[in-house]
């Protein structure tokens, strides 16, 4: 459910927070020596990050239409040589954490890449790498986007440009849907269509949006006495994911379907 989101929170703070020379995230001149998920008896004393206490609640919203409010924990957990310098590092991580989250109130969670593995944090991904195979169903997203646009405004108003991750993020759909029934797919390897099965057979949303995220709670510091080496801060991230219904049953279910 969420695993995706902890992968991609990490990595966007990966990205953007300063590293040193080993290519480790840097605070004041300590390492975070570790990115856990879930959280843990026993952690290394230096400096860590936990993301954990996740949980998402679901609703209807509409028809064919179902929410999500995700909700996740960030525990920045600091352990230096003198109480001052710990408060310190936890304080200064704190910040830089939540500084670097309120850039995004929309994020992208883009799953595997089922044609080259690699784990991005774009759908521009499919069409800088893989452009072979995706270029004629970007033309065709572009010119059904086209027409719908003349629909509704006059020929001396050009349609405005697609975003680059909004075409690509249309176009591989649509040709993740082509391998779901069955149609060629030029250039896609064997390999990469067995992967797209997997995903389908496995329910994955290769490409996701979430939005109105916020880090809406921060206690950069626990202020606990008995542990005073080895502070705690607390930043809550919340964030909404909107969800298709396409089926309801009672009588989606086949006859043939018999409990093992
Ligand atoms: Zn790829």
């Amino acid at each position: 459910m969420l695993e995706r989101v902890y992968d991609t929170l990490i990595a966007i703070l990966y990205y953007e927070l300063p590293k040193d020379r080993y290519g480790k995230v840097t605070i004041y001149d300590r390492p975070v020596t570790a990115w856990y998920v879930g959280e843990r008896d026993v952690k290394n004393n230096n400096l860590s990050v936990t993301l954990k206490g996740a949980s998402s609640n679901l609703k209807d919203i509409g028809l064919g239409l179902q929410e999500f409010t995700h909700s996740i924990t960030f525990e920045i957990n600091a352990g230096a040589d003198n109480i001052a310098m710990t408060e310190r590092l936890v304080q200064e991580t704190s910040r830089m954490i939540l500084a670097s989250l309120r850039k995004h109130r929309r994020i992208w969670v883009v799953d595997y890449c089922p044609i080259c593995s690699k784990f991005t944090l774009s759908p521009e991904h499919f069409i800088e790498e893989h452009n072979d195979i995706l270029a004629t169903y970007v033309t065709g997203v572009i010119a059904d986007y086209n027409s719908l646009w003349a629909e509704t405004h006059p020929a001396s108003i050009p349609p405005a440009e697609l975003p680059r991750s909004a075409k690509a993020t249309e176009a591989f759909l649509r040709m993740y849907e082509d391998v779901r029934n069955n149609v060629a797919v030029t250039g896609l390897s064997i390999t990469a269509k067995k992967n797209i099965l997997k995903m389908q057979s496995d329910f994955v949303e290769p490409i996701r949006i979430l939005y109105d995220c916020l880090a809406n709670t921060t206690a950069s510091s626990d202020d606990a006495v008995g542990q005073a080496l080895f502070r705690n801060g607390n930043i809550t991230f919340q964030a909404k994911e909107l969800v298709k219904q396409d089926s309801y049953g009672p009588d989606n279910v086949p006859i043939t379907a018999i409990q093992k």
